[in-house]
C-alpha cells in the first residue's frame, strides 16, 4: 500500500479497512528501512492535519500496581461514554528483551476485542528514544483514525516514565497503598511529574488506603510541587530549541509565567483587581490524588472526572496548547540529536579516528575535551569545504511568494506532532 492508501484507509475506511490500515500504517512507521522511512514521512506529513483532537493520557506504575486492570476497566467506562480508545506503550524492557509484555492484548480480554477499541503493544526493538518515537507516531495514526483517547502506558522503571509524560496531555502514577512503595516513587522522582496520583487495590485496605491518600498528597505539598508547571521543563533542558526558531512564548519552556502577555503568564497580584476570566487563565493545576479499585471498577468515573477537570483547567490557562508545543519542539530536537548522533557514528573519518581515541582517552593519554573537538573537528571537515551561505540555503527552503526568503518561517499550524 502506498502512503496515500493508508492515508484514505485511515481517514475513510471502512471499521475493517481501518483497523488493517492502522496496523500497516503503524508498521510501516516502526520499520527501520531507509526506503520506508521516507514513505513514512509522506504518511505523517499526511496524517497531521487530522491529529490533535484526542486526550493523550500517560499511565504508569510498577509491574502488579494493576495498569492493564485499570485501563480495561477505564476503557471500557470511556467507550461507554461514547469516546473510542486506543491504548499504546512503551515498554523499556522490550528494548533489551525483544519482547513485549506491556499493551499485550491478552492482558485486556474484553478492551482488546472492543470494535471502539485498539491496542497496540510496544514496539520490542531499539533504543529508549526509538521507542517512545514510535510510539509517538502510532499516536498520531490513532487520532487520524478518529480515537479521541489514547492511553500511553509504561512501567514504573527507568526513564520511560519521562519519555511518556513528554508526550501524554496528562501523566497518571498508579501506586499500591503501601508506603514502602510511595517513598520510593518520591525517591525517584517520578511523583513529581505525575498530574495525578492514583491509588489502586483500595477493596484490599481500605485504612491503608487512606493513609497512603493522605501520606501522599503531604509529599506532594511538602516537595513543593503543589502550584508547578505541569510541563516538566528540566525533560527539555538538554533539547531547550534554539531561542531565534521558536516563538517567543515559548522560549522560556523554564518559567512560562515569566513571559509577560504570553499564554500561560502570571497577571501580576499587586495592582488592579483581577478579571474572572484573568484568574481563570492563572489558576494552576494542583495534582491530585485519587483511590480506587480498578478489580472492582470502583473510582473509575472519579478518576475520569480529575482527568476532565484537569483538562478544563489546562485548556482555560493555556497550558493545554503550550505544552503541546513544546512537546513537539522538544521532540525534534531530541530526534535531531539523535540522527546527528547516528550521523556522527557512521561518518567515515570519525569511525577511522574513534577506536584509536577512545583508547587513548580511557587510558588518561588524551583529554576527553581534546579528543571529542578532534573528532568533531573531522566530522565538520566535510561540511566546511562545501557550506553554501545561510541567504542561499534558506531561499531555497521558502516560497516564492514569501520575497527574500530571508525569514524562513515555518508554518505553526500544527501543534499535534
Ligand atoms: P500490571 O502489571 O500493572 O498491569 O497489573 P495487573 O493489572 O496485571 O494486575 C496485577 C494483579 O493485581 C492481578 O492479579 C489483578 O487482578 C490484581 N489487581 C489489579 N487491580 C486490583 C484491585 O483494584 N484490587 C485487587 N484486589 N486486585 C487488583
Amino acid at each position: 500500500m502506498t502512503p496515500e492508501q493508508l492515508l484514505q484507509g485511515l481517514l475513510q475506511g471502512t471499521a475493517p479497512v481501518q483497523r488493517r490500515a492502522m496496523a500497516k500504517a503503524i508498521t510501516l512507521l516502526e520499520s527501520t528501512r531507509a526506503d520506508h522511512r521516507l514513505q513514512a514521512d509522506e504518511l505523517l506529513t499526511g496524517l497531521l492535519p487530522h491529529t490533535g483532537k484526542s486526550f493523550r493520557l500517560g499511565i504508569s506504575g510498577v509491574p502488579g500496581v494493576g495498569k492493564s486492570t485499570f485501563i480495561e476497566a477505564l476503557g471500557l467506562y470511556l467507550i461507554g461514554q461514547g469516546h473510542r480508545v486506543a491504548v499504546l506503550a512503551v515498554d523499556p524492557s522490550s528494548t533489551v528483551s525483544g519482547g513485549s509484555i506491556l499493551g499485550d492484548k491478552t492482558r485486556m480480554e474484553h478492551l482488546s476485542v472492543h470494535p471502539d477499541a485498539y491496542i497496540r503493544p510496544s514496539p520490542s526493538s531499539g533504543t529508549l528514544g526509538g521507542v517512545a518515537e514510535k510510539t509517538r507516531e502510532a499516536m498520531l495514526v490513532c487520532e487520524a483514525a478518529g480515537y479521541d483517547v489514547v492511553i500511553v502506558e509504561t512501567v514504573g522503571v527507568g526513564q520511560s516514565e519521562t519519555a511518556v509524560a513528554n508526550m501524554t496531555d496528562m501523566f497518571c502514577l498508579l501506586q499500591l497503598p503501601n508506603a514502602g512503595d510511595d517513598l520510593q516513587a518520591i525517591k525517584k522522582g517520578v511523583m513529581e511529574i505525575a498530574d495525578l496520583v492514583v491509588i489502586n487495590k483500595a477493596d484490599i485496605d481500605a485504612n491503608a488506603a487512606m493513609r497512603a491518600e493522605a501520606q501522599i498528597t503531604s509529599a506532594l505539598r511538602l516537595l513543593g510541587m503543589h502550584g508547578r508547571e505541569s510541563v516538566h521543563p528540566e525533560d527539555h533542558a538538554s533539547v531547550r530549541p534554539e531561542p531565534s526558531t521558536v516563538r517567543p512564548e515559548l522560549v522560556d519552556s523554564v518559567r512560562p509565567e515569566l513571559v509577560e502577555g504570553q499564554p500561560g503568564a502570571i497577571q501580576a497580584s499587586t495592582g488592579s483587581a483581577r478579571t474572572e476570566q484573568s484568574s481563570a487563565r492563572t489558576e494552576r493545576w494542583h495534582p491530585k490524588v485519587v483511590k480506587i479499585s480498578a478489580l472492582l471498577g470502583q473510582g473509575v468515573d472519579a478518576f475520569w472526572a480529575a482527568v476532565t477537570e484537569f483538562k478544563a483547567l489546562q485548556t482555560a490557562n493555556g497550558k493545554f496548547a503550550l505544552r503541546r508545543e513544546q512537546q513537539a519542539l522538544a521532540w525534534m530536537w531530541e530526534r535531531i540529536e539523535a540522527g546527528l548522533k547516528q550521523s556522527f557514528r557512521t561518518q567515515a573519518a570519525v569511525r577511522q579516528l574513534l577506536p584509536q581515541l577512545s583508547l587513548q582517552v580511557s587510558q588518561g593519554q588524551v583529554a576527553a575535551s581534546t579528543a571529542a573537538r578532534q573528532l568533531l573537528a573531522a566530522y565538520t571537515d566535510r561540511f566546511t569545504v562545501r557550506a553554501e551561505p545561510v541567504e542561499a540555503l534558506l531561499s531555497s527552503t521558502t516560497s516564492p511568494s514569501t520575497g527574500s526568503g530571508r525569514t524562513g518561517t515555518v508554518s505553526s499550524g500544527r501543534t499535534g506532532g
